[in-house]
């Protein structure tokens, strides 16, 4: 079993059961954590919250070491961590190794962005006043975050948060915990101890009891909408601050100038990376109808070449889902399709050859429309439900015409179409030829339902600091406008 850390020491805690992390490619299991409980939630706020001023106010340079060690030390132990990562998570070895590539970097990026920071100085009313904005850390960060990308959400939380100033209790997905808490061995332990915690558990358990905690002023939370919803039900009356990314149900719109192709492979790789288990996964394609029937044939002919497999496999393109309860809701959803009338052109099942793990086939449908569930909600699998348009105002319609609105992708040269689209669709990335690639300089984050908080960038800095004016006048003075009124 891997320990929690709470105050820099590994532990069981007060928990009495035990939590088994599974191998979506094979079912075994792999390894067991602590099932944590409101009680190490309370030991590990505490830990966070007795440091919380050290940390404030450690100088800028120092912080900035401390994130660069972590990358360092992220950096040194990378395979074991892609090892890890593609035994608990299931994705293959290639994806797993650009995750760690992105969470080295962010940690450099933030490193550097929180010392970088220049604050600002007003025009002040008077002239012997002086005025400015200073940003401070909020205090103890909770970070709740999911099975699909472990690390690379975790940093996208963890850095900025600690680089602003705020110590932090992690509690990550019941499905992957083991690969933050080798980060929390191996990356993390030269942080003063308490800076930073790891509790596992379940959500309904550890989870809420990090929302409910009056310690916790921050919930930086990456998950369903329905949890999302569940976490604002309980922070918003208390006044916390919500950093809330949801989920999505991104689009890709090809327009007519795009080679079929170039498109065709474009739209496999933003559908099918992960197994389609990426929030911003492409879940719904739009093609004009001119031109249809080679888009079409050429995407069928491309996912017909993808290799199943288990991660570990150097030639495998696409690994397992993440459980059977998440298979099973991603099979409902193409059986209810099937049933309205859509055709499955390739994969529709489980593959034959793998008996073991949650594997399914990727899935290539046609005739759909946006009364099917799978056009509608979340599929969260390995899906490229294909819909002819007319005009390509229609097409944008029909991209906003959901609840998401996380980011969108088109296909196309046509400068006056781009115009269009990155102006007109409502999401908070556009992606034009290079489907689901972020900048670190860049901010993620969704509108709509896909929550409205923003990771990268300054702006990623910015969910972790308040912001204070501070109004200074040099003269200690009787001012003319306090009490009497009337005064001549
Ligand atoms: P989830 O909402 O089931 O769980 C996410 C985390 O929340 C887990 O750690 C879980 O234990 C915890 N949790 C569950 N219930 C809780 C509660 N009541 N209180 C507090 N914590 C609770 O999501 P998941 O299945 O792990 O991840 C998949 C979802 O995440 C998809 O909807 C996907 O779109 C979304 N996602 C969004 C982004 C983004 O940046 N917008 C990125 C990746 C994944």
């Amino acid at each position: 079993m891997k320990l929690m850390y709470i105050n820099g020491k590994f532990t069981k805690g007060t928990s009495k059961e035990a939590i088994e992390v599974q191998n979506p490619a094979t079912e075994e299991v792999i390894d067991s954590v602590p099932r944590g409980t409101p009680e190490d939630i309370e030991a590990a706020v505490q830990a966070a919250k007795s440091q919380f001023d050290m940390w404030r106010r450690m100088g800028a340079n120092e912080r900035a070491n401390h994130l660069h060690e972590v990358a360092r030390k992220v950096h040194e132990h990378k395979e074991k961590i892609v090892h890890l990562l593609t035994l608990e998570e299931g994705k293959p070895v290639s994806e797993n190794e650009e995750e760690v590539e992105w969470v080295i970097n962010t940690f450099r990026y933030y490193a550097e962005l929180g010392r970088h920071h220049r604050g600002s100085v007003l025009t002040s009313g008077e002239a012997s006043q002086f005025n400015f904005i200073i940003k401070e850390p909020y205090g103890v960060v909770g970070c709740i975050v999911p099975w699909n990308y472990p690390l690379l959400l975790l940093a996208w939380k963890v850095a900025p948060a600690l680089a602003a100033g705020n110590t932090i209790v992690i509690k990550p997905s019941e499905m992957t915990p083991l690969t933050a808490l080798y980060l929390a061995e191996y990356c993390f332990d030269h942080l003063p101890a308490g800076v930073l915690n790891v509790v596992t558990g379940y959500g309904l358990e550890t989870g809420e009891s990090l929302v409910k905690h009056p310690d916790v002023p921050v919930i930086a939370f990456t998950g369903s909408l329905a949890t999302g919803q569940k976490i604002a039900s309980i922070g918003a009356p208390m006044m916390k601050k919500l950093h809330l990314e949801l989920g999505g149900k991104d689009a890709t719109v090809i327009a007519e100038d795009a080679d079929p192709e170039i498109a065709a492979k474009a739209v496999a790789y933003a559908a099918l990376i992960n197994a389609g288990q990426v929030c911003t996964s492409t879940e719904r394609v739009y093609i004009p109808r001119i031109g249809a029937d080679k888009f079409i044939e050429a995407i069928v002919a491309h996912v017909k070449t993808l290799r199943l497999g288990p991660g570990l496999d150097s030639t495998t393109d696409m690994g397992p889902m993440i459980g059977e309860m998440y298979r099973a809701k991603f099979e409902k959803q193409i059986a209810e399709a099937k049933s309205s009338g859509a055709k499955i052109l390739t994969g529709g099942g489980r593959p034959k050859n793998l008996t073991k793990g949650f594997f399914h086939e990727p899935t290539v449908l046609t005739n759909v429309n946006h009364n099917m569930v799978i056009m509608r909600d979340e599929t969260f699998g390995p899906a490229v439900p294909i819909m002819e348009y007319t005009s390509f105002d229609e097409a944008i319609r029909l991209t906003n015409d959901c609840q998401y609105g996380l980011g969108a992708v088109l296909i196309s040269n046509d400068t006056k179409k781009i115009k269009q689209f990155f102006d007109d669709v409502k999401a908070g990335t556009i992606w034009i030829n290079d489907p689901l690639t972020d900048n670190y300089a860049g901010p993620f984050g969704g509108m709509k339902y896909s929550g409205g908080a923003r990771e990268l960038g300054e702006e990623g800095l910015d969910e972790f600091r308040e912001t204070k004016h501070v109004h200074w006048d040099f003269n200690m003075e009787d001012k003319s406008y306090w009490y009497p009124y009337g005064r001549e």
